[in-house]
């Protein structure tokens, strides 16, 4: 076992969750201006966390191939709990998941970040060409109806209104999330993923 500065009694990089989004502004700023510092990615990092993990935020991102948290956050092995699924959608999985990120690993930030020119979004809008997004339309579909008379960009407008939706959503399901939402001891914030320039743009701060 390699020693580092990783180990059982390591600790979160961020007290609370504003500190933690500090943290991935940073990051991200790192990120879209080609100042990237690849931290903590290699097995070294990796060796020295496998009895436990301290990650200071948890990210529920799309599947998308061009979304890689860790990449537009500019962080390490260890550093967030991801949930990836097409379209930033809930499900009992995806709650459960988060919900063991902010009970059992001190998480006290989630991301709900959507992201630009997203192909379940997409598929959704042209229905007819892809029938296997039916997992997922049923959540999608509402939020493009919704959005259909702003002015602006559709896709666009339909993407933040969702990641709104999602963080409304998971602030307020089940006992875990919606007290410490309420007691400030948490915090869920939506957001959007620029894929042509990098900037990850937070919401409703
Ligand atoms: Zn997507």
């Amino acid at each position: 076992m390699v020693e580092t500065k990783f180990n059982s009694e390591g600790k979160s990089k961020a007290k609370t969750w504003k500190e933690a989004l500090d943290l991935l502004i940073k990051g991200n700023s790192d990120f879209a201006s080609g100042n990237t510092t690849h931290p903590e990615r290699g097995r070294e990092t990796l060796f020295a966390q496998y009895l436990k993990q301290f990650p200071f935020a948890g990210i529920l991102s799309c599947a998308d191939s061009r979304v890689v948290p860790e990449l537009v956050f500019d962080v390490g092995i260890g550093d967030l709990f991801t949930c990836r699924i097409a379209g930033t959608v809930l499900s009992d999985a995806v709650i459960g998941s988060l919900e063991f990120a902010i009970e059992s690993l001190g998480v006290s930030l989630i991301v709900v970040m959507g992201h630009e020119n997203c192909g379940a979004f997409r598929a959704c809008m042209n229905p007819e060409h892809h029938p296997n997004v039916r997992g997922i339309s049923w959540q999608i579909m509402p939020i493009i109806e919704e959005c259909r008379s702003l002015p602006g960009d559709h896709l666009y407008n339909s993407i933040v209104a969702n990641a709104r939706h999602v963080t409304k959503q998971l602030s307020s399901v089940g006992p875990v999330l919606s007290q410490k939402v309420r007691s400030g001891e948490i915090k869920i914030i939506p957001a959007y993923h620029s894929l042509s320039t990098g900037i990850v743009t937070f919401y409703d701060i």
